[in-house]
């Protein structure tokens, strides 16, 4: 078997492709799809439809890789939470967050993150490398795969609908620094020939990196949501390095334009009240100001803190304050439900297990590009011409 070529790491125009490449017609391409993101089928031989001789080819040249799940915790609210291997002593999570009308799923996109937001337990970990498609994807088939063996299913899979309803991309990981492998993820979550979700029903939640929110809005638009956490880029520069580079005016440009192709007619601003430090009535009324011109919902998380976080979460009264003036300016805010917090599930605490960390994080990377930048300068100023961006290195880590 040839492991170099694994069909999980395929969307349906790479699939195609390479059934072309095969000397086989499009549609056992669908068919293979079918089998593998439909029928959880990870074996060859078991695709009845599909003729002997192909099989056995498709034995000598692919494979069906998933990430291996190496533990599974249950909350007393329903939450599942799995551990999965994604070789080299790493480690990602994955939570499944039961309810009456949904079933939803929280993937990971990366082993770590670099964009060191202060808050967060994942960021704290540091950043080994971005996961696979297939890693993604398997995240999904894995789960699917497994409540469907336990058989204690919901009703919605009695009509012949996969366990998980919706997929929010908020688990490990800034997706965009991640983007190939992320949107060929997302092409199969929305495919009719794979999993055929609707584009609602997939949540994709970013830091804020604006050029790439223009990419998604061009590639392959999902509901978005973006991580606020601050109602000014004074605050927001010291809990999310990442609004140096982009900050809140640009970052507020973006929704909007993303707004022309988003699936839903809002962006969903998610907003983590730390006590004491964004916490307060001010900080709301900053945040109806800064979004007076982006059609938006909120999604208010009181922080979940987690071992040597230096943050406490609000008081209720803070809490129910904050949401209380967003509301009187006609705004949309919920708070959200603590899910899994007996098994460390709940928002910001997924920490996995990051070995051979990148040892940058988005600080000192910008750091270095700062210097890179001035050296550049320096030398185009030698040759008298026009210094082209000396960003590229950062844009492909971001
Ligand atoms: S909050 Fe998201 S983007 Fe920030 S460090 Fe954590 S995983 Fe990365």
């Amino acid at each position: 078997m040839n492991e170099s070529i694994n069909l999980l790491d395929f969307d349906e125009d790479a699939m195609t492709a390479f059934f072309a490449e095969q000397g086989e017609k499009p549609f056992r391409a669908r068919q293979v799809l079918k089998w593998i993101h439909q029928r959880f089928c990870a074996d060859f031989d078991a695709m009845s439809d599909l003729s002997r001789l192909t099989r056995e080819k498709l034995k000598t040249v692919a494979s069906m890789t998933l990430p291996a799940v190496t533990r599974d915790t249950a909350a007393a609210d329903g939450t599942r939470k799995w551990l999965f291997d994604v070789g080299n002593g790493n480690a990602i999570e994955t939570v499944y967050i039961p309810e009456d009308d949904r079933g939803t799923l929280c993937v990971s996109t990366q082993a770590g993150c670099m964009m060191d937001c202060a808050f967060c337990a994942t960021g704290k970990e540091g950043f080994n490398r971005n996961l696979t498609t297939a890693e993604i994807v398997g995240q999904l088939w894995q789960a699917n795969k497994i409540l469907l063996s336990e058989n204690v299913n919901p009703p919605w899979v009695d009509a012949g609908r996969a366990p998980i309803t919706n997929v929010v991309l908020m688990g490990m990981g800034e997706p965009l620094s991640n983007f190939k492998n992320v949107v060929a993820a997302l092409k199969l979550f929305l495919s009719d020939n794979a999993y055929g979700l609707s584009r609602r029903r997939v949540t994709l939640s970013t830091s804020g990196i604006v050029p790439m929110i223009d990419a998604l809005k061009d590639a392959c638009p999902v509901a978005l949501a973006v991580s606020l956490h601050a109602p000014t880029d004074a605050l927001r520069d010291t809990l999310m390095p990442v609004n140096r580079r982009h900050p809140l005016s640009e970052l507020m440009a973006a929704c909007r334009r993303y707004l022309e192709r988003a699936p839903r007619d809002f962006i969903t601003f998610e907003y983590l009240l730390i006590r004491d430090v964004n916490d307060r009535i001010e900080h709301a009324r900053g945040l109806i100001e800064l979004t007076r011109e982006v059609p938006c919902k909120f999604n208010l998380i009181p922080f979940n803190p987690f071992p040597g976080s230096p943050y406490a979460a609000p008081t209720s009264d803070r809490l129910f304050s904050f949401q209380k003036t967003l509301m009187d300016a006609d705004l949309i805010a919920t708070i959200r439900k603590k899910r899994g917090d007996d098994i460390a599930a709940a928002c910001g605490q997924l920490a996995g297990q990051v070995k051979n960390r990148v040892r940058y994080r988005l600080n000192e990377v910008s750091k270095r590009h700062e210097t890179l930048r001035e050296e550049k300068a320096k030398m185009c100023a030698t040759k008298h011409r026009v210094c082209p961006s000396t960003l590229s290195v950062k844009k492909e880590i971001l």
